[in-house]
C-alpha cells in the first residue's frame, strides 16, 4: 500500500469518528452545526472514493472505465466541499442570513465550470486518464481544474475576510485554517505527484472547526432543547450587524414557584419542555432561547406580516390550559414586544424587561405588552423596596395597623383587619399595594406573614379585646403562605405561645391564592378551621373564578371588593351586581364584609342591602394600636 492508500485510510476513520461524534453529543439543532454535519458526510464521501482511486482500482479488480467515473465523482465532492465550506462560513455569521447573491453567482459559476471540464474530460480525457500500465494520471488539461479551485480559494477567502468582524476569535480561526487546509492538501499533491493528501487536508480542517465550535452544545439548553443564553448573545451581535431586522418577543411564567411548588418539578419541568417544543413549531428553532427561570425569547423577524398579532397569538397558545402528565393546568404568563434596538439593544436590556414582567404587579396576562409602554426604570425603586423590605425585617420596623370593621345590626365595631405598614428611613411610607408583590415575589412574606401574626397575637395576648367590644382580628395570608404545608403547624405554634383564643382569629384568603393548587389549601383551611380559626374570602368581585371556592371551602366571611362598591354608584349594572353577591352570600349562609365604604351615602346603602359588616374610611382608616383603641373607646361607648 502506498501513502495515498495510508492518507485516504486514516481520513476515512477521522471521518467516522467526527461523524460518530456529532450525532452522539451535539443536538444539531443551529444551521451552523447542520451545515458542518452535512459538510462532513462530503468529506467521508470524498475520501472512501479517495481511497477507491487511490488505490486505483486495483485491489478491488476495477476497470479504467470504473476508475474513471469514480474518479470523476470524487472531484464532483470536492467541488461540493469547497461549496460547502462558503456555505459553513455563512452558516456562522448568522444563522437565517442568506448569502449575499454575488457570492452565490460566483460559486454556481465556478460549479458550472467545474461541471464541464468533468463532462468534457469523458471525451478528451485533459483532466485525468487512466494510463497503459492501469495508473490513473492527470491530464494536460488539469491545471483549467486548478483554476477553478484558485476560483473557490478566492470566494471563500474574500467572503470570509468581508464577514470575519462578525466572528469570534476562534470561529476566525477555524474558519481560516479549513479555507487553508484543502488547498495546502492540493499544492503538495500537486508537487508530490502520486501522494494523495488533499483528503487527508480537508478532513483535518473539518476536525479543527469541528474542534474549535465546542459552543455547538453550550449554545443548547437542555432543559428545554432549545437554544440558551450564550446563543442569544451571539444572535443579538448578528442582529445588529444585519442592521436590527428583528423584534424581541419575552415571555416569563409569572407563576413559575407555584407552578414548581404546586405540581411538582417533574411537570413543571415538562412543562417547559412542552412550552419550548411550541415555540420551536411557531418559529424556527434558531429563533427560539431559554434563559432559565420560566423564561423564553423569541425572534420574529420585522418582515412577518404583523409581528403584534403573532406575538399575540403565541402568548394565546401558551395560556391555554396544558395537560401535563395528566395534570390540567393553566399558567400565567406575561410578555413584551420590544422592538430593536429602540427598545432592547443586548443582553441586559432583555433580562431588565424580563425581570419587570416577572415582578410587576399590575401586569396583566393574556396581552403582550409593548416593550415602549413599560416603565421599565420602575425596577430602580423594585430594588430600593426589597433594600427597604430588609431593613424593616432586620430592624423590625414593620407597624401593624388596625381598621375597623362595622357591624350594621349591632351599630357598633365589632372586628378590624390588620393591615401592615413600612415606614423606610431612606423612602418613607411605602404602600403594601406595592411592597406586598414584592415580598410574595421574593418569598420574604412567609417571614412578614409570621411578623403579622405574632405583631396581632402580641396585641391580643396584652389587651382584652372582648372590653372594646371586638371579637376577632382578620390577618391576611398571602398566596405563598397559603401554599405551605406546615402552615396550620406555624399558626398554631404563634397562637400557643401568646396564648391566644383562635376564635380570635380571622384569616383572609385572596382568589390568587385559591387559584393555585386546591387540595393543599384546602387541607389547610380545614387543619387551621379545626383550630377554630375562622376564614374570609378577600376582594371579591376581582378574579374569574370565586364562585367554586366559595361553594367548595370553608369560609365564613367574604369580603366585598371595594370596587365592586365604588362601580355601583357609577352605573345600574354593577349595582343590580352588588345587590345579588350580597343576597347570594346571604343564602349560601356567609356573612358579608363590603370594603372601601367612603361616605355616608354608601354606608347607606349597604345599609338597604342588608350586608353584614362594613369597612372603609368613613368609619375609620386603619390605624395604630393606641389610636385604634382610643377610638374604640369612643365609638362603642
Ligand atoms: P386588602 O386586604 O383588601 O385590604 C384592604 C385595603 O383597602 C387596605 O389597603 C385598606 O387600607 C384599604 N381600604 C379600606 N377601606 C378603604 C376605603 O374606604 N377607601 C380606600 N381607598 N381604601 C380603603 P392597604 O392597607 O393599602 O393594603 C392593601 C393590600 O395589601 C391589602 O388589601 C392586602 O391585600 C395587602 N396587605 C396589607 N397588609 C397585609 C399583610 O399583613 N399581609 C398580607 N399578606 N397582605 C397585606
Ligand atoms: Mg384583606
Ligand atoms: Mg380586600
Amino acid at each position: 500500500m502506498n501513502y495515498s492508500l495510508y492518507f485516504a485510510v486514516c481520513s476515512i476513520v477521522i471521518s467516522i469518528i467526527l461523524i460518530t461524534s456529532i450525532y452522539m453529543k451535539y443536538r444539531m439543532l443551529t444551521k451552523e452545526n447542520l451545515v458542518l454535519k452535512i459538510l462532513v458526510w462530503f468529506v467521508l464521501g470524498f475520501n472512501l472514493l479517495d481511497l477507491l482511486v487511490g488505490a486505483n482500482g486495483k485491489a478491488y479488480e476495477m476497470s479504467g472505465g470504473w476508475v474513471m467515473v469514480v474518479n470523476s465523482i470524487l472531484w464532483l465532492f470536492r467541488q461540493l466541499i469547497l461549496t460547502g465550506y462558503v456555505i459553513c462560513v455563512a452558516s456562522h455569521v448568522d444563522s437565517r442570513k442568506k448569502l449575499p447573491r454575488a457570492v452565490s453567482v460566483l460559486l454556481a459559476v465556478c460549479n458550472l465550470y467545474g461541471i464541464g471540464l468533468l463532462v468534457a474530460n469523458i471525451g478528451n480525457e485533459c483532466l485525468f486518464c487512466v494510463n497503459d500500465a492501469g495508473n490513473l494520471i492527470n491530464g494536460t488539461g488539469a491545471v483549467l481544474y486548478y483554476i477553478m479551485e484558485f476560483g473557490f480559494f478566492l470566494i471563500g477567502i474574500g467572503y470570509l475576510t468581508a464577514v470575519q468582524k462578525y466572528l469570534d476569535m476562534s470561529r476566525r480561526i477555524a474558519l481560516y485554517i479549513f479555507l487553508v487546509m484543502p488547498y495546502a492538501g492540493i499544492i503538495l499533491q500537486y508537487f508530490m505527484g502520486s501522494v494523495h493528501p488533499e483528503g487527508l487536508g480537508i478532513t483535518l480542517g473539518v476536525l479543527w472547526l469541528y474542534l474549535n465550535l465546542p459552543k455547538a452544545d453550550r449554545l443548547v439548553d437542555p432543559s428545554t432543547n432549545t437554544l440558551n443564553q450564550y446563543a442569544l448573545v451571539n444572535k443579538l451581535d448578528s442582529v445588529e450587524a444585519m442592521g436590527w431586522e428583528e423584534h424581541t418577543l419575552v415571555i416569563k411564567f409569572r407563576d413559575r414557584n407555584v407552578l414548581k411548588d404546586t405540581y411538582g418539578l417533574d411537570v413543571y419541568r415538562k412543562l417547559l419542555w412542552d412550552v419550548a417544543a411550541l415555540l420551536m413549531k411557531r418559529v424556527s428553532k434558531e429563533n427560539v432561547f431559554y434563559l432559565g427561570d420560566a423564561r423564553f425569547v423569541v425572534m420574529i423577524p420585522k418582515n412577518e406580516k404583523d409581528v403584534m398579532e403573532k406575538a399575540n397569538s403565541i402568548l394565546r397558545e401558551l395560556q391555554n390550559p396544558w395537560n401535563v402528565y395528566n395534570t390540567e393546568l393553566t399558567p400565567w404568563v406575561v410578555a413584551a414586544l420590544l422592538e430593536m434596538p429602540q427598545d432592547a439593544k443586548n443582553m441586559n436590556d432583555i433580562f431588565n424587561y424580563l425581570e419587570y414582567l416577572a415582578i410587576m404587579p399590575a401586569l396583566k396576562d393574556g396581552k403582550v405588552y409593548e416593550g415602549k409602554h413599560l416603565d421599565v426604570a420602575y425596577m430602580k425603586r423594585y430594588d430600593e423596596i426589597e433594600k427597604a423590605i430588609d431593613r424593616a425585617l432586620q430592624q423590625t420596623s414593620f407597624e401593624v395597623h388596625y381598621q375597623p370593621i362595622y357591624s350594621q345590626k349591632e351599630k357598633r365595631i365589632v372586628a378590624a383587619e390588620a393591615l401592615l405598614r413600612m415606614h423606610d428611613d431612606e423612602m418613607g411610607y411605602v404602600s403594601p399595594e406595592e411592597f406586598i408583590p414584592i415580598a410574595e415575589k421574593n418569598g420574604k412574606i412567609i417571614t412578614i406573614g409570621h411578623v403579622v401574626l405574632e405583631s396581632v397575637c402580641q396585641f391580643l395576648q396584652q389587651t382584652n379585646i372582648e372590653d372594646y367590644g371586638i371579637r376577632y382580628i382578620e390577618v391576611n395570608l398571602s398566596t405563598l403562605e397559603c401554599m405551605q404545608e406546615d402552615l396550620p403547624r406555624e399558626i398554631e405554634e404563634i397562637m400557643n405561645r401568646y396564648q391566644v383564643d383562635p376564635s380570635q382569629i380571622n384569616l383572609e384568603i385572596t382568589e390568587t391564592a385559591l387559584a393555585q393548587k386546591q387540595e393543599i389549601l384546602a387541607e389547610n383551611m380545614d387543619k387551621i378551621n379545626d383550630m377554630g380559626v375562622t376564614f374570609s374570602l378577600d376582594d371579591y368581585g376581582t378574579g374569574y373564578s370565586t364562585m367554586t371556592y366559595m361553594m367548595t371551602l370553608p369560609f365564613k366571611i367574604v369580603k366585598i371588593d371595594k370596587s365592586i362598591l365604588w362601580s355601583s354608584f357609577e352605573n345600574e349594572r354593577a349595582m343590580i351586581g352588588l345587590r345579588a353577591s350580597i343576597q347570594m352570600i346571604r343564602e349560601m349562609n356567609m356573612e358579608i364584609v363590603v370594603e372601601g365604604v367612603e361616605s355616608e351615602g354608601m354606608a347607606k346603602r349597604l345599609e338597604s342591602l342588608g350586608c353584614d359588616y362594613q369597612q372603609g374610611f368613613y368609619y375609620s382608616r386603619p390605624l395604630p394600636v393606641d389610636a385604634f383603641l382610643e377610638f374604640l373607646r369612643k365609638y362603642n361607648k
